[in-house]
C-alpha cells in the first residue's frame, strides 16, 4: 500500500493546465466566463460553506473584496486549473482584516475590523482536510500554498526590490534585476520507526496538548538525501539508530510550504533518549498497547487527514 493514495490532502483531480498560465488574458477570460469557480483564500484558510465544504463564488460575488495591493489587482488571483468539463478554477487572495485601534481603550489594545463584508466563512486547511473531496483538497492545498508563498516573497531575495506577480500567480519577477522566483516547497521527512519486535516509535512534543502522540518528523537539511534525513532526525530526537528506510508516500503540507515525505524506517537499536526540549517523550508501542491507549483516551493519535495517521495505521494494519 502506498499511503498517499488514501490521504485526503494528497488527492488532486483538477488539471493544473500549466500551459495556460502564460496566456496574457487567462485571468481576464476566466473572470468574464460565468462558469468560472472562485475559491477564497486568506492566511492558511479558505472560504467555506456552513457545512465546511469550499464555497465557490462567481467573479461578480467577489468583485467588492479588498485588494492586497490596489496598484496590482492581478496579484490577487491564482490560476488553479480546469476540470474535464472545461470549468476554470481560480483562487482570490483576500487580505487579512486590518487591525484597528480600539477607540477609548488603552492604546495597546487592538481589535480586528469585523465590519468588512465577507461572502463566506473561513476554515483553516488544517481543520478542513479530512472533509474535502479529492478535487477540493487539491484546489485548497494549492491555493493555501501559493497564497503563503506570495505573502513571504513580495521582495526580491537577491536585491530587496519589489517583485511583481506573473504567470497568473505562479511566478514573481524582480522589478530591478528581472530575476524570476517560483513557489517554494520545503521537503520534510516523516517516519514510522519500527523495531524488530514490530513495535512503533511515537513521540510527544513539548508544545503539544497532553496525550497527543505522533510519528517523528523533521526538515531535510541542505545537501542531505531523504534517507540521511530520516536517520539523522530519528537519532537526534530519540537516540535510536535506523537502518533500512523505505518510501511510503507523500502529502502536501502547506503550513506554510512543506511537502511531507513518508517513510517506514527499521530500528537497529531500541534505547530511547529524548532531549526534553523539542520532544518531551518518546516510547515504543506494540499494537495492543497503542489500541488500548487510544481506546482509554491516554493517546490521541494524529489527525485523520494526516500522513502521520496513515503511516501509523499502515503499521497498525487498519483504522485506529
Ligand atoms: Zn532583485
Amino acid at each position: 500500500m502506498i499511503v498517499s493514495d488514501d490521504l485526503p490532502l494528497s488527492r488532486a483531480d483538477i488539471d493544473r493546465a500549466a500551459h495556460r498560465r502564460t496566456e496574457a488574458d487567462v485571468l481576464a477570460t476566466a473572470l468574464r466566463t460565468s462558469s468560472t469557480r472562485i475559491l477564497l483564500v486568506r492566511g492558511g484558510s479558505v472560504g467555506t460553506t456552513p457545512e465546511e465544504s469550499i464555497a465557490f463564488r462567481s467573479a461578480a460575488e467577489v468583485a467588492h473584496l479588498p485588494h492586497a495591493d490596489a496598484a496590482e489587482p492581478d496579484a490577487d488571483w491564482l490560476f488553479l486549473g480546469e476540470d474535464g468539463d472545461g470549468v476554470t478554477y481560480l483562487a482570490r487572495r483576500v487580505p487579512e482584516p486590518e487591525p484597528l485601534p480600539l477607540t477609548g481603550g488603552p492604546s495597546d489594545v487592538l481589535v480586528h475590523n469585523r465590519a468588512e463584508a465577507e461572502p463566506a466563512g473561513w476554515t483553516s486547511l488544517r481543520m478542513l482536510g479530512a472533509s474535502l473531496d479529492g478535487s477540493e483538497a487539491g484546489l485548497a492545498t494549492t491555493a493555501v500554498a501559493l497564497d503563503a508563498w506570495h505573502d513571504r516573497h513580495v521582495r526580491c531575495p537577491r536585491c530587496g526590490a519589489a517583485t511583481r506577480v506573473q504567470q497568473a500567480g505562479w511566478t514573481r519577477v524582480c522589478v530591478v534585476d528581472g530575476s524570476e522566483h517560483y513557489p517554494r516547497t520545503d521537503p520534510a521527512v516523516i517516519m514510522a520507526v519500527v523495531d524488530d519486535d514490530d513495535r512503533i516509535l511515537l513521540g510527544h512534543a513539548a508544545a503539544w496538548a497532553p496525550g497527543r502522540w505522533s510519528t517523528l518528523a523533521g526538515f531535510v537539511e541542505s545537501g542531505e538525501s531523504l534517507e540521511h534525513a530520516v536517520r539523522r532526525e530519528v537519532l537526534e530526537e530519540t537516540g535510536v539508530v535506523v537502518g533500512d528506510v523505505s518510501y511510503r508516500g507523500s502529502q502536501p503540507w502547506p503550513f506554510p510550504a512543506s511537502l511531507m515525505l513518508g517513510f517506514r524506517a527499521a530500528a537497529l537499536s531500541t534505547d530511547v533518549t529524548v532531549d526534553g526540549v523539542e520532544l518531551a517523550e518518546a516510547r515504543w508501542f506494540s499494537r495492543a498497547e497503542l489500541a488500548s491507549a487510544v481506546a482509554g483516551g491516554d493517546v490521541v493519535p494524529p489527525g485523520r487527514a494526516s500522513i502521520a495517521r496513515a503511516l501509523v495505521e499502515e503499521w497498525f494494519g487498519g483504522p485506529l
